[in-house]
């Protein structure tokens, strides 16, 4: 029997959000460590409704936000088993979204903190993915890292052959050590993807000087693109995606709240964006959730969201096929 057009049957907007291929590409690895794994390992020390993860709760600042962070989540990442541990239901929870592609960073500085090496971390977060869902793996160091003593373990990282890219993570407003260009352009000439984080804590410069000089087509963040129409026309034209979270950027008082937030401002402006959940640890927030925020804060229509689940399969390192049959879906989805 023929299955039933869509058309006759209207999906609610949640069994249709849910339906969506989805892909996310801003996580970090040590911020979506599942928050029931600290309750059960010591629940007195990590009681159940911690008062940060509740949606109303705000973070002052970024020391106040990467304090809580690193708080809850060192204590946990002390060996590549405690990884692959957080990867296996980090990815399961994934797969119940019907996400299907992730792009997640571990964060460069913590291998040398534990004495674990990178490649160990790698091999742990890739044998914990489930079937069906596409993992890249990528590693996010500060700003400042790379004058420091990791500076050795950098440039080795184009050797690293299961290392899908690079980030720039932390505090944003750090300057940007001179020689990350360099550094990002030999790891691009090795195959390499390079993030950076910018606009979110700082404005559009940094959003500037991530395209520009670190040569970057993937911004995490980049919401204050939007402060600067010609900032926003480069990110346009150069084809750059940013990798936005939005119930992150509410959470940190990035944006005073969701009406506020610029998602859409900067699709108008024809620049790429994906939704993602950035820290869940820290905000509580699901892939779906951030769909749903969408639609319910700003009024995303089906098409929009569908746009946005499209784009992250754009921008995804997947075979052309995978590529081309997860758009289909999402378009035969969307009804266009
Ligand atoms: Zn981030």
């Amino acid at each position: 029997m023929e299955p039933p057009a869509a058309a006759n049957f209207p999906m609610d907007l949640r069994t249709f959000i849910h339906a969506l291929p989805k892909t996310e590409t801003h996580l970090h690895v040590e911020g979506a460590l599942p928050y029931e794994l600290l309750t059960a390992w010591d629940p007195r020390r990590y009681p159940l409704d911690p008062p940060f993860r509740r949606a109303s709760y705000r973070y002052r600042t970024f020391p106040d936000f990467e304090q809580i962070l690193l708080s809850n989540a060192l204590p946990w990442f002390t060996t590549a088993e405690r990884y692959y541990e957080a990867a296996k239901v980090m990815f399961t929870q994934h797969v119940a979204q019907n996400v299907r592609y992730v792009e997640t960073s571990f964060h460069l500085p913590v291998t040398k903190f534990i004495g674990v090496p990178g490649p160990e971390i790698i091999a742990a977060l890739r044998a914990a993915a489930p079937r069906g869902l596409e993992v890249r793996i990528f590693t996010g160091m500060l700003r400042t890292d790379l004058a420091g003593d990791l500076r050795p373990t950098i440039d080795e990282l184009h050797t690293w052959t299961d290392l899908a890219g690079v980030d720039l993570h932390g505090y944003e407003q750090m300057p940007t050590d001179p020689s990350t260009a360099a550094v990002w352009a030999r790891l691009r000439a090795a195959g390499k993807v390079t993030k950076c984080h910018a606009g979110e804590f700082d404005g559009a410069a940094r959003v500037r000087e991530a395209v520009e000089l670190l040569g970057v087509n993937r911004v995490q963040h980049g919401v204050r693109a939007v402060e600067d129409p010609a900032v926003m026309r480069l990110a346009a034209d150069q084809g750059v995606t940013f990798d936005v979270c939005p119930i992150s950027n509410v959470r940190l008082q990035v944006v005073p709240d969701f009406a506020a937030h610029p998602i859409r401002r900067l699709m108008e402006a024809g620049i790429r964006c994906t939704v993602s959940t950035d820290d869940p640890l820290c905000f509580a927030n699901t892939v779906v959730e951030e769909y749903e925020t969408l639609a319910r804060e700003l009024a995303f229509t089906r098409t929009e969201l569908a746009q946005v689940a499209r784009n992250g399969w754009e921008v995804a390192s997947v075979a052309p096929p995978a590529r081309q049959a997860a758009i289909e879906e999402i378009n035969r989805l969307a009804g266009s």
